[in-house]
């Protein structure tokens, strides 16, 4: 099932491979890797084609109709250079705003019909208690306060539903003044020497002038009637190099429609162009049959005031609501210039395994909009990065081939075999790819540390990297400060040791009761005895209120991950093999070529397998810059709060 689901996936990649469904427009992003234009693709013939055909046809239709302009866009000019045609009175010919008015509520009448409802209710009820509450609205709504409330309340709400604030009515305040200034100048009357003080103040033009700016950037949208027999609305939008337009089109036929409003950009913020809309003219210039590269290359050129001529989406716009941000850490590494499914590769955003992604919009569940950590500031438009289930159907794809190709090989293998060990060594094989272990996001909040309860450090890295020696460093210089868990062990005391201090000393069948159980972090066996640090311990020491310091292997990860500790994991890395073979000669150490070799080799595999859980990393060039580095990382638990998987505070 989901293997055929994906295989239109992939139908469907290797034809956006050859052209993108959806062209930025006006948005940042690298243009080598941009679609190009498929000139002699039959897809422009088309669309050519297309036109030619459709604009003869216009031509025809509008010889024989004189209440369709041909040239909407001189009607445009005229109402964009008069503003308030289309705020006070919303729709050209006023006949929406004098069916607005003839259906204008009357508040009074309005109670009036709303206590008839009620002594129906009132009637339909049975019990005493109801009636008896019912009786008591209807008191309340009789009263003459209460009325007269509600006609005011009535009165200010048309009132300002009239005043939309997001729609500046115009942007040239200051000149607007200045004109009423002059018509003021011959005037001696109290009332207009009053006014033009008032206009003249230096506070009143400063407001004036952040008026215009803003309102500038703003948008004013109206309604035009008709326009080839269709409703269509006017966008003016700002587009500044700080701003881009931030917004992705596709073709349509020959139409060029709105696919994607990108967060961050000058068309999301205005809030007036909507997936869906259909634009016909930009500055005038038609839009209609146009490739969609061409509207990317037209709109790279233009700047300050963009006009949009638009037929809006159909769709109803969901309610506007703010989206709450989420924040999630990628366990895969992504580069859109490498996916044939982005839809908008100029939009995509790259990142890496183990990177925080602040997740801005999922209102498309296959492509949500994010910004890296940090990068925010710096980037005007978030970029697109695969959902969740998206990814998770793609890495599943991806294994069932990389499972079906294996599968196939050790069925060549055990080809000779009889039956029994072939289906032996299969079902074994499918076992170990459990789909469930798919790790794609994970939910990400900041969490900083209570001065009482610290979080425990782990240090991760392989033998001879040099972890072992910081940890005893730090336990040496700090002892109040840092400890290591009491392990447990099923070997008997030595004469000098104490139960709970040196070990806890267990019973055998004890310590795998409790490991069955998972109360360990970590466990090995040494010479017939078996030894493990338990998550009990460590929870003592930060009861303590101190820093637990624990030396693992990358394999207790998981388990630590999930023990509720909240640890901070570091990973110590060795430097080159040259400068490893210099520390550990100043140790007395003398290891072969091939066991540096296989140190490095080793910290290769634990950061490829594991440095998505690794909070952070020290390359272990020096001992004592190493250690200066882990104490400064250690005291910023302190300072500053760190990304921990939200299901830690849950
Ligand atoms: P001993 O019995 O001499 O104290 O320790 C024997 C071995 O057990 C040492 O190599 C020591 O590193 C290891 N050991 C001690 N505690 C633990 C522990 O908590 N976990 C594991 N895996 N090994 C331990």
């Amino acid at each position: 099932m989901i293997t055929s689901h994906m295989n239109g996936y992939v139908q469907e990649a290797s034809m956006q491979a050859k052209s993108h469904r959806e062209r930025a427009v006006d948005c940042p992003g690298d243009e080598s890797c941009l679609v190009k234009a498929p000139h002699c693709s039959a897809q422009m013939e088309r669309i050519q084609h297309y036109q030619e055909e459709l604009r003869k046809r216009r031509e025809e239709e509008s010889r024989g109709k004189h209440d369709i302009d041909p040239n909407a866009s001189l009607r445009l000019k005229k109402l964009s250079q008069n503003p308030k045609v289309g705020i006070d009175n919303p729709t050209f010919d006023g006949k929406e705003k004098a069916n607005k008015d003839a259906c204008s509520p009357d508040p009074v009448g309005e109670l009036d019909e709303m206590l008839q409802t009620l002594k129906w209710v009132q009637h339909c009820l049975t019990d005493a208690q109801s009636q008896q509450d019912v009786e008591l609205i209807m008191q309340i709504l009789a009263k003459e306060d209460f009325k007269n409330a509600y006609t005011i309340y009535n009165a200010v709400s048309q009132q300002m539903s009239r005043v939309n604030p997001t729609s500046p009515l115009t942007a040239q305040a200051q000149d607007l003044c200045l004109e009423v200034q002059n018509i003021l100048q011959s005037s001696q009357q109290k009332e207009g020497l009053e006014l033009r003080a008032l206009l003249t103040n230096p506070h009143l033009q400063a407001l004036m002038q952040v008026h215009d700016s803003v309102a500038g950037q703003e948008v004013e949208e109206e309604n035009v009637t008709q326009y080839l027999g269709e409703t269509v609305k006017l966008v003016r939008l700002e587009k500044t190099r700080d701003t881009p337009l931030g917004a992705t089109v596709r073709n349509d036929m020959d139409s060029v429609v709105v696919s994607r409003v990108v967060k961050g950009g000058a068309a999301e913020r205005s809030g007036l162009l909507s997936e869906g809309d259909e634009i016909l003219e930009i500055n005038g210039i038609s839009i209609r049959g146009k490739h969609i590269n061409e509207v990317h290359d037209l709109l790279q050129q233009m700047q300050g005031t963009l006009t949009f001529l638009l037929i809006p989406s159909s769709q109803i716009k969901p309610a506007a609501h703010r989206q709450t941000v989420m924040h999630v850490r990628a366990y895969f590494d992504y580069d859109p210039s490498d996916d044939p499914f982005v839809p908008c590769r100029e939009l995509g955003l790259s990142f890496q395994k183990g990177d925080i992604l602040h997740v801005i919009s999922q209102d498309d569940s296959n492509w949500w909009q994010a910004y890296r950590d940090g990068d925010e500031d710096n980037q005007p438009l978030a970029g697109l990065v695969p959902g969740k289930s998206f990814q998770q159907q793609r890495e599943t794809l991806k294994k069932t081939i990389t499972d079906k190709s294996r599968e196939q090989q050790v069925k060549v293998w055990y080809g000779k075999k009889n039956k029994k060990q072939r289906k032996k060594s299969i079902s074994t094989f499918s076992k170990s790819s459990d789909y469930d272990d798919i790790l794609t996001y994970e939910e990400m909040s900041l969490y900083h540390q209570p001065a009482t309860r610290k979080r425990p450090v782990a240090l991760i890295g392989p033998t001879n990297s040099g972890h072992d020696e910081l940890r005893r460093r730090l336990l040496s210089i700090e002892p109040e400060k840092f400890a290591v868990a009491v392990p447990h062990t099923t070997r008997g005391p030595r004469i000098h040791e104490r139960n709970g201090r040196d070990y806890h000393f267990v019973s055998r069948a004890a310590f795998e009761t409790d490991l069955a159980a998972g109360k360990f972090i970590e466990s090995g066996e040494y010479e017939k005895n078996l030894y493990g640090s338990s998550t009990d311990s460590v929870r003592h020491i930060i009861n303590s209120g101190r820093i637990c310091l624990l030396c693992l292997h990358t394999r207790s990860l998981r388990v630590l991950r999930s023990s509720n500790l909240k640890p901070y994991v570091i990973f110590i890395a060795p430097p080159s093999q040259e400068r490893l073979r210099t520390l550990l000669a100043t140790e007395g150490k003398t290891p072969k070529p091939e066991e540096l070799k296989e140190v490095i080799e080793k910290a290769r595999e634990m950061e490829h397998g594991f440095g998505h859980f690794f909070d952070a990393t020290i390359v272990n060039l020096d001992p004592d810059q190493a250690f200066h580095e882990l104490r400064r990382l250690i005291d910023k638990l302190d300072t500053e709060p760190q990304w921990v998987p939200t299901s830690w505070l849950c």
